[in-house]
């Protein structure tokens, strides 16, 4: 039964004309499938309603090839053909009971217009956003007119692919009614520029063209960024971020708030705690009496009561809590809230967007794979092998497959080296800013310990002969990966020479509370988070850092978690001394021989040790002793990080995957698709 403190978060709350049945709400969220993968996106969007989402949003929606966002994969309502696509998705949230609600977009000088080759318009002349080699131009006022005519346009076709709500976008300094009102963007000397009043125009334009479009039957939002945290340089909540909201305060039946740009909204957790946008939203609702969205990352029901019992929201909004649990209002008003799947905050899901591809999500395994895999977030199918089930090794890999393989219905013995269970997220939580991750194992254990079929056994290390004594017919081999004490890697392709001139040190060590002498380089061949949180807390163990990278920029692939220059800033802070477009060629017993991966040139880094972070090997000597063994047991399968060292997000999918498809007949396994229908193609 629901705990009656969570009463307030189901109230209906009147949007407009429509009604929402509760006060979750999904706000727009990019997913990496958009128009390219369209049943993808409406499933996924599907089953957040399914699991209790009372309104559910797309991503951006492209509303004109004047506009377009590619290469990254967001909805698209250039015209009539791009309605069945969302109606899919509307109609599948309205058979759940939920509002459906679509982010209108047109983004100006941040949409280079790669596949269309149009010229991006701005409010003034001014470089793109990126370093496309692209201006875009100042709008004239016909271009106004005419992109108030292709919103007005849109909003129509949205009302008719089923849509309840309707944004205009003014967030992340993105969307152009946003350039509009900033100081910085907006040059103009006409009606449109100067004065914050005449910056405000086109926004309050095209709110009261949405209005006036469909406002009878939708409702018209607004996402509005307040602060642009980046001081006197940008928009700030107390010098016109307020303003704005106040002199629109009553114009739109919803308004959407948050922070600019997009990293600074969805910071990850190394960086920022939940509920960290709540002293931007303090106090906005006392100046309307519309309903107002906000977001934090909320997982803890208690923080979203409270926020609505204090005034400060009307509606819990969130994005990345929907994707790691789409359940996660139903398990708070069915009285589950130690099973909600709390979101780890570690930006996995960004990086679709980031990398034009179907999103993934560290804590939930079957995000993006809703539709393409048939996989549902909380039912697995029924077992269809018999025989009990041995998984080795508690990782995210093995507690995930142990928990799947236990859910299906099969006895389960999930065996443990260690008295602890987690694997490398145990040891890796403990690092500087990473105690959130813990969740994947916090959440996996609780499972756990509700299946009566699953038995944990820890500090039980398996030998092959203990494997085959225990006759499981199922045997799963999850015995992770050991970072690499050579150097090997992306760059190295032999080891390093010179090993034995100095002492050596991997991230396994560190986190095993190795004492590591000073100066120590660290030599990130990784470009994760690995590199970068071990100097930290090398640092802060006393240990002075030489931070080396052959990448031009501190831990690169964490631009698509929206963290690089957040990292890159810390270690300067630190004092770390970043060295960076060098690679180790040698060790010397006084530092090591480093080299420019440009021209070659050698430099020498004194140094008393070197932490190498290069690239993992699979511990599988007992999957591999187990397949030559020739009693051998009915099926030994290889998952996680002893199959491919990777992301603790693909070690969890792993561990799903083969617990969920072992037993599964071939044809079953298929990865639905979909093509692209051609077109009339006339004989030239
Ligand atoms: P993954 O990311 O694939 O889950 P991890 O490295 O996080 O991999 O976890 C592997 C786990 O397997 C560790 O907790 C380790 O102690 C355990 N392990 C390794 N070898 C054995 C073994 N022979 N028997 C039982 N557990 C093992
Ligand atoms: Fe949260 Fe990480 Fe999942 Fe994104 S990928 S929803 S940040 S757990």
């Amino acid at each position: 039964m629901r705990d009656p403190r969570y009463d307030i978060l189901f109230e209906p709350v009147q949007i407009g004309p429509v009604r929402t049945r509760n006060r979750f709400y999904q706000v727009p969220h990019c997913n990496g499938m958009g128009h390219v993968h369209p049943s993808a996106m409406a499933r996924m969007r599907a089953i957040k309603a399914e699991g209790g989402w009372g309104v559910v949003c797309t991503e951006e929606c492209e509303i004109s090839p004047l506009s377009e966002f590619s290469p990254y994969i967001e909805a698209r309502l250039w015209d009539k053909r791009d309605i069945p696509a969302l109606a899919r998705m509307c109609d599948a949230v309205h058979r759940h009971g939920s509002l459906a609600g679509v982010e209108l977009a047109f983004n100006g000088y941040s949409a280079p217009n790669r596949t269309s080759r149009e010229i991006p318009w701005a409010p003034s002349n001014t470089p793109v956003r990126g370093y496309d080699p692209v201006q875009a131009r100042a709008m004239s006022r016909a271009d106004i007119k005419q992109l108030r005519e292709l919103h007005r346009a849109a909003a129509l076709r949205a009302r008719d692919a089923g849509f309840d709500i309707i944004y205009v976008y003014a967030g992340h300094d993105l969307g152009l009614p946003f350039h509009f009102l900033t100081q910085r963007n907006n040059r103009r000397t006409d009606e449109y520029g100067g004065a914050l009043f005449n910056r405000v125009r086109l926004l309050r334009e095209l709110i009261e063209d949405t209005r006036d479009a469909v406002g009878d039957r939708c409702a018209v939002a607004v996402r509005l960024a307040v602060d642009e945290q980046q001081g006197c340089a940008g928009l700030t909540r107390d010098s016109e971020g307020v303003e704005v909201f106040s002199m629109l305060a009553e114009l739109p039946d919803l308004w959407d708030i948050n922070v600019a740009d997009w990293a600074n909204d969805s910071v990850t957790s190394r960086f920022a705690p939940e509920g960290y946008q709540e002293a931007f939203l303090t106090g906005l609702k006392a100046l309307t009496s519309k309903p107002v969205v906000g977001v934090g990352r909320f997982t803890s029901p208690d923080t979203m009561a409270s926020l609505v019992r204090r005034g400060v929201l009307d509606l819990i909004g969130a994005a990345r809590p929907s994707i790691a649990d789409p359940f996660l209002p139903n398990k708070i008003d069915q009285g589950r809230t130690d099973e909600i799947r709390e979101c780890i905050g570690c930006n996995v899901c960004v990086s679709g967007d980031h990398t034009s591809t179907p999103m993934r999500c560290t804590q939930n395994p079957t995000m993006g794979e809703e539709w393409r895999r048939g996989w549902h977030p909380e039912q697995v199918p029924v077992r269809r092998a018999e025989g009990r089930a041995l998984v080795i090794g508690a990782g995210p890999a093995g507690l995930e497959c142990a928990r799947v393989l236990g859910a299906r219905g099969l006895e389960v013995m999930l065996a443990e080296a260690t008295r602890t269970l987690g694997g490398r997220v145990a040891s890796e939580s403990r690092l500087p800013g990473l105690a959130s991750w813990s969740r994947v194992v916090d959440y996996r254990v609780d499972a756990l310990s509700r299946l009566g079929n699953v038995e944990i056994y820890r500090e039980s290390r398996l030998e092959v002969q203990d494997v085959l004594d225990i006759e499981a017919s199922h045997v799963f081999v999850a015995t992770g990966s050991r970072w690499r004490n050579d150097g090997l890697g992306r760059v190295l392709r032999q080891p390093l020479p010179g090993l034995e001139n100095l002492p050596v040190f991997t991230p396994d060590d560190v986190m095993a509370g190795a004492v590591l002498p000073s100066p120590v380089v660290v030599f990130d061949d990784d470009h994760y988070y690995m590199g970068s949180v071990l100097a930290e807390s090398l640092i802060a163990r006393g240990v002075e850092v030489l931070y080396v990278t052959p990448a031009a920029d501190v831990a690169p692939w964490t631009h698509n978690t929206l963290e690089q220059h957040r990292i890159q800033r810390r270690l300067l802070e630190l004092d770390v001394t970043i060295i960076t477009s060098h690679t180790l060629c040698s060790l010397t017993p006084y530092g090591v021989q480093a080299a420019c991966t440009y021209t070659g040139r050698p430099r020498f880094i004194p140094a008393a040790g070197v932490l190498l972070v290069t690239s993992r090997e699979p511990e599988q000597g007992l999957f591999d002793a187990l397949q030559a063994e020739p009693r051998g047991v009915q099926q030994v399968i290889q998952i996680g990080d002893c199959l491919a060292p990777g992301t603790i997000a693909a070690a969890v999918y792993s561990g799903h995957r083969f617990a969920r498809e072992f037993d599964a007949p071939p044809g079953l396994l298929r990865m639905r698709r979909e093509l692209v229908a051609l077109e009339d193609w006339p004989a030239p």
